[in-house]
C-alpha cells in the first residue's frame, strides 16, 4: 500500500519538478568540492585516532606486568612505519579530482598518495599528500622505501609484539569495532564516533576497549564469524584506498559478546587507558556521552553491541576507584 501511495506522490509531483539548471560538469565540480572536505577531515580524524591509537600500543607493550598474561605475543612481530596508503588506481574520478586539488598536483592514474600518521618516525621525512610511484619493504631490515619525487626515502619501520592494525572509516555511523585480517587482527573506528566523542580520554577508552577484547581472545571464539580475509591483502603494506575503506564497513561483522566478555573488556579497556596517561574520570563517561549527544538514529547499532545500562555505568565507577587507590590489574582481579 505504501508503494502505491508513493507511486501517486511521485506521479503527481513529477509535472511540478523544476529540473535544477547545473551543467554535469557543473555537477561534477561540486561532487569534488565536497569530497576535498571529506578527504581533509577523514585525515584529520586518522591523525587523531593514530596519536591514540600509538600511545595506547606502546604503552601496553611495554608494560611488564602483562606480557605473557594479557598480551600474548604474534609469531612475528607487527612491522609499522606510521604511512598509510592511499592506492590511486582504486580511486573514482571524483576522489581521484579531489586529490589533485589536495595536492595540487596532476595525479596519474597509478601511485599512492602518503599519509604520515603523527608520533611516528614516517612523519618528519614524509610531507602529508606526498606523491610516491611505489614503495616496497625491506623484510630483512625492516625499512620501507618510498620513490617520491624521484627521490628516494628510506623509513624504518617500529615493532610492535601485538599484530593489531587500525582503520578510520569514512562512514559516519556511531561505531568502532575488533575484527580478524588475514595478518592479525584490527580495529575500524568509523568517523560518526570520532566526531560524536571530541575528548581523546573517551576516545581512547573506546578504542582501549576494542583492543581488550582483542587480547582477552573474544574474537577467536568467533573466527567463523569475524575472518575477513583480503582486507589487509598487501600484507604489510596498508591499503586505504577508500573502496578498501567500504569493504571492510560491509564486510565487518559486528560482533556480539556476552556479557562477561563485555565487562572483561571494559575493565581492561579502562585498565589500558589509564597505562596510557589518559584521565580515566573522563573516559569512563564515554558512553554517557554519546547517549545524551548522539542523535538516537545513529547510536542502534552502537547499542546493540555495546549494552549499556546503570549497572554498567556502576561498574566501571567502581574500576576507576579501583585503579586510583592504586591497585594493580592482579590486585582486581583476585579481590574482585
Ligand atoms: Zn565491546
Amino acid at each position: 500500500m505504501k508503494k502505491i501511495i508513493l507511486f501517486f506522490i511521485c506521479f503527481v509531483f513529477a509535472c511540478t519538478t523544476v529540473k535544477i539548471p547545473v551543467t554535469s560538469e557543473e555537477k561534477f565540480e561540486a561532487e569534488v568540492e565536497i569530497a576535498v572536505e571529506e578527504w581533509k577531515g577523514w585525515y584529520n580524524d586518522l591523525r587523531r585516532v593514530s596519536n591514540i591509537f600509538y600511545k595506547i600500543l606502546k604503552s601496553i607493550s611495554a608494560e611488564e606486568s602483562l606480557k605473557g598474561k594479557i598480551i600474548f605475543p604474534s609469531k612475528k612481530p607487527f612491522w609499522d612505519d606510521g604511512i598509510r596508503h592511499i592506492e590511486l588506481k582504486k580511486l573514482n574520478k571524483i576522489d581521484h579530482k579531489a586529490l589533485e586539488v589536495i595536492t595540487g598536483k596532476m595525479l596519474p592514474k597509478d601511485g599512492y598518495i602518503l599519509l604520515p600518521l603523527p608520533s611516528m618516525p614516517a612523519e618528519v621525512l614524509i610531507k602529508p599528500w606526498s606523491f610516491a610511484k611505489k614503495f616496497n619493504f625491506d623484510k630483512e631490515k625492516h625499512t620501507f622505501t618510498y620513490l617520491v619525487n624521484g627521490k628516494e626515502i628510506k623509513i624504518k619501520a617500529v615493532a610492535f609484539p601485538i599484530w593489531i592494525h587500525f582503520f578510520v572509516s569514512m562512514s559516519r555511523e556511531i561505531n568502532a569495532y575488533a575484527s580478524k585480517g588475514k595478518n592479525g587482527y584490527f580495529i575500524v573506528i568509523h568517523r560518526g564516533i570520532c566526531h560524536f566523542l571530541p575528548d581523546d580520554n573517551q576516545l581512547a577508552f573506546v578504542i582501549s576497549h576494542e583492543i581488550a577484547h582483542i587480547l582477552r581472545g573474544h574474537l577467536k571464539k568467533r573466527v567463523g564469524v569475524n575472518l575477513i580475509t583480503g582486507i589487509l591483502a598487501t600484507g604489510i603494506a596498508i591499503a586505504t584506498g577508500i573502496s578498501d575503506l567500504a569493504n571492510i564497513v560491509y564486510a565487518g561483522v559486528m560482533a556480539k559478546y556476552s556479557r562477561d566478555q563485555e565487562r572483561e573488556a571494559d575493565f581492561f579497556g579502562l585498565y589500558f587507558t589509564y597505562l596510557s596517561g589518559y584521565n580515566i574520570e573522563l573516559a569512563s563517561k564515554a558512553f554517557i556521552t554519546l547517549g545524551s549527544s548522539a542523535p538516537r538514529s545513529l547510536l542502534e547499532n552502537f547499542f546493540a553491541t555495546h549494552p549499556y545500562d546503570a549497572e554498567r555505568r556502576a561498574y566501571l565507577k567502581k574500576v576507576v576507584n579501583w585503579i586510583k587507590e592504586g591497585k594493580t590489574w592482579q590486585q582486581i582481579i583476585r579481590e574482585h
